[in-house]
């Protein structure tokens, strides 16, 4: 291998690892906690709130969400399995809580203004 060769590599992978460290960066905390119940949109909460609520599943299912400190979790619920329970709290863009019996899905959603034109630069 060439000494330019070397170089090379080692200027891609320095633009690379400083791409990884941008978009970390601009991962921002999401902003809406989106929750659906079988595909709908049941209700749409904001994260910097803190507040509960309780999901009625049709069927007879609960999910209770809690949203406090700029987090979301599942608290309680009751299917059968407890999944979305222990699943770790959810609190950046595109992160999702899923409770599989109750098809109830909980989803964090940034801002609609994306930064896909700075990041395409
Ligand atoms: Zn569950």
């Amino acid at each position: 291998m060439k000494r330019n060769d070397f170089i090379l590599i080692a200027i891609i992978l320095a633009i690379a690892a400083a791409g990884l460290i941008y978009l970390n960066f601009a991962k921002k905390s999401g902003d809406m906690v989106v929750v659906k119940v079988d595909g709908a949109v049941y209700k749409e909460l904001p994260l910097n709130k803190d507040t509960t609520l309780e999901i009625q599943v049709t069927g007879g299912g609960t999910n209770f969400l809690v949203i406090k400190d700029g987090h979301a979790i599942i608290e309680d619920a009751s299917c059968p399995d407890k999944i979305c329970v222990h699943h770790r709290q959810i609190e950046k863009d595109g992160e999702s809580i899923i409770c599989l019996p109750n098809k109830v899905v909980v989803e964090i959603e940034g801002s609609k203004q994306n930064e896909v034109d700075a990041v395409a630069d």
